[in-house]
C-alpha cells in the first residue's frame, strides 16, 4: 500500500499535508486521487467512510467517499477542475462525522468488551461481524435463552463510567494470538497486526478508528437483541 494511514496510530489527527500520487476519472467531474499519507478512514470494518476536503490553492475537492480499492486507499472527490500529480495538497476530515463514527465504533467494541467480561463471549457466542453506521450491531454466532439485555447494557456502563483507557498497537501475530480474547478467522499472520486494548479487560485485533477512553463513548443503550439462524444480533445506540 502506498499511503501511509495516520489514523492507524493517532485516530485524534484531523488535518494533513500530502502529494498527489495518481488521478483516476469518475464520471463527470469527479476524481479519485492517491495520496502519499492520510487521514482520511476508508469504509471498512463496519464504519463508514470519512469526508472533508482536499485543497491545493484555489483548487478545492469535496471529498465524498474514501475506498480501498485494488489495495489502495482512494480519495473520491467532486471538482470541475481536474487535479494534477505532484500537487501538495492539504487535507481535512468532516470532524464532526468522523468523531460520531468513532464513538460508534468504539461503543460496538465496549459492548462485546462487557459480553466477554459476562462470560459469554466468545465461547458461548462467538464474535463474527459488526457494522456501526447508522444502525449499528454486532452479531455472534450461536445464541443463548437467556434474557441478558439489561444486564450487558449494565455492564457497558459501568465500564463507561470507569472512563478505561482504549488503546493501540502493532504487533506480531504471535504476541496478538497470546494477548487477545479472540481472533476473528481470516486474519493475515505474516505482518504486524494491530492490537487494541481495553484498560484492565483485554485486547482485540481492530483496523479501525477509537476513542481514547469510555468517557468518550457516553452512555450506551443495547437497543434490542435478535436471534436469528442460530446466531445473536445486538442493537445499540449511544447518545
Ligand atoms: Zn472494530
Amino acid at each position: 500500500m502506498k499511503t501511509q494511514q495516520s489514523y492507524l496510530n493517532n485516530s485524534y489527527i484531523k488535518e494533513m499535508g500530502a502529494t498527489v500520487l495518481a488521478i483516476k476519472p469518475e464520471g463527470q467531474n469527479r476524481y479519485r486521487l492517491l495520496l502519499d499519507s492520510t487521514v482520511f478512514y476508508p469504509m471498512g470494518g463496519g464504519q463508514p467512510t470519512d469526508q472533508g476536503k482536499l485543497t491545493h490553492e484555489n483548487w478545492t475537492g469535496d471529498v465524498y467517499q474514501v475506498m480501498i480499492k485494488d489495495g489502495e486507499v482512494w480519495h473520491y472527490a467532486n471538482e470541475t477542475v481536474i487535479p494534477e500529480v505532484n500537487w501538495l495538497v492539504r487535507g481535512a476530515i468532516n470532524w464532526e462525522r468522523r468523531y460520531q463514527n468513532m464513538r460508534r465504533h468504539s461503543a460496538g467494541h465496549l459492548v462485546d468488551f462487557a459480553l466477554y467480561q459476562l462470560g459469554y463471549s466468545p465461547k458461548l457466542l462467538m464474535p463474527f461481524k459488526g457494522d456501526h453506521g447508522k444502525k449499528p450491531f454486532i452479531m455472534y454466532r450461536g445464541t443463548t435463552d437467556e434474557d441478558i439485555k439489561q444486564k450487558l447494557e449494565d455492564k457497558t456502563n459501568e465500564l463507561v463510567g470507569r472512563s478505561l483507557k482504549f488503546t493501540t498497537e502493532f504487533q506480531p501475530f504471535e504476541k496478538l494470538q497470546q494477548e487477545a480474547i479472540y481472533l476473528q478467522p481470516g486474519l493475515p499472520n505474516n505482518k504486524p497486526l494491530r492490537t487494541l486494548r481495553l484498560e484492565t479487560v483485554g485486547a482485540v485485533a481492530d483496523g479501525g478508528t477509537q476513542v481514547g477512553s469510555t468517557k468518550e463513548v457516553g452512555e450506551v443503550k443495547i437497543t434490542a437483541i435478535e436471534k436469528k439462524e442460530g446466531n445473536t444480533v445486538i442493537y445499540y445506540q449511544i447518545g
